[in-house]
């Protein structure tokens, strides 16, 4: 029976592909890919030479029933994203969705995504955790940033080289300046770095060398013994936003603390 496969490709290192996935690549009718382009590359040194289409957040709406049919009709196809496991932060949730609910058979294969990487280099415990993926820009960003500061599960964020002291120093300001985090940027590339230590350490190492390539926050959780009385919450919120102060989250806390 026809099916969507998804296929993870590398997140730099070229090599980082599994014997299955160029299998799977070499023998499905289509691979849908983010970016034509990119994809060719990785095509050309595998020497697959399936059809490639195109499939990305700006033509995922109009396509996805269409292709949920084509595979009902008997295609099978691939789904890849430029880099990593695609429907992590990358087009493939909708087509996931709209093929399971058609009865489509889905599988996506193991394989390279930034997140967990990041996760083991950063030291910090990997047994429990939350991938919050990009935080928004704007609209919910101080929120998010806020629900954060109470997560008791280690936090995986994605960053772009641009947004990254502006991010350290917002969550400094909601966390505390206690709180550990390691970034980690170039996985699997040459310049693969993991930096680690206190928002202001990292502030200091990113202010002087220039932030390049593509970036993974990892935050040290809450700690569970750490009670609302004895943390600094109340001037680190008020410090980054007054209105927070009114937010039921907020006022809970401080309910809490005065037990
Ligand atoms: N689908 C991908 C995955 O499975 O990880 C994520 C794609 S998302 C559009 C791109 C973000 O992933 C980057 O902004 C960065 O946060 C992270 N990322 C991807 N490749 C990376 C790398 N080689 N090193 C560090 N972070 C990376």
């Amino acid at each position: 029976m026809s099916k969507l496969y998804l296929v993870p490709t590398p997140i730099g290192n070229l090599e980082d592909i599994t014997y299955r996935a160029v299998h799977v690549l070499k023998e499905v009718d289509v691979i849908l890919a983010e970016d034509t382009r990119t994809t060719r590359i990785l095509l050309k040194l595998y020497q697959i030479t399936t059809r490639v289409q195109s499939y990305h957040i700006f033509n995922e709406h109009r396509k996805t029933d269409e292709i949920a049919g084509r595979i009902l009709a008997g295609e099978t196809i691939a789904l890849v994203s430029d880099a990593g496991t695609p429907s992590i932060s990358d087009p493939g949730f909708m087509l996931v969705r709209a093929c399971l609910e058609k009865g489509i058979p889905v599988e996506c294969l193991p394989g390279p995504t930034a997140l967990i990487p990041a996760l083991v280099n950063s030291g910090f415990p990997s047994d429990k955790f939350c991938f919050e993926g990009f935080l928004p820009h704007k609209k919910g960003r101080r929120t998010r940033l806020i629900g954060l500061a109470a997560e008791t599960r280690t936090i995986i964020l994605y960053e772009s080289p641009h947004r990254i002291i502006k991010t350290l120093k917002e969550l400094e300001q909601v966390m505390g300046g206690g709180r550990k985090c390691s970034v980690s940027r170039e996985l699997t590339k040459i310049h693969e770095e993991t930096v680690r230590g206190t928002f202001a350490e990292l502030i200091a190492h990113f202010t002087s060398q220039a932030p390049r390539g593509e970036m993974v926050v990892v935050v040290e959780a809450l700690s569970q013994k750490t009670t609302a009385k004895d943390t600094a919450w109340t001037p680190v919120y008020a410090d980054f936003n007054r209105g927070c102060l009114k937010s039921s989250f907020f006022s809970q806390r401080r309910k809490d603390a005065k037990k």
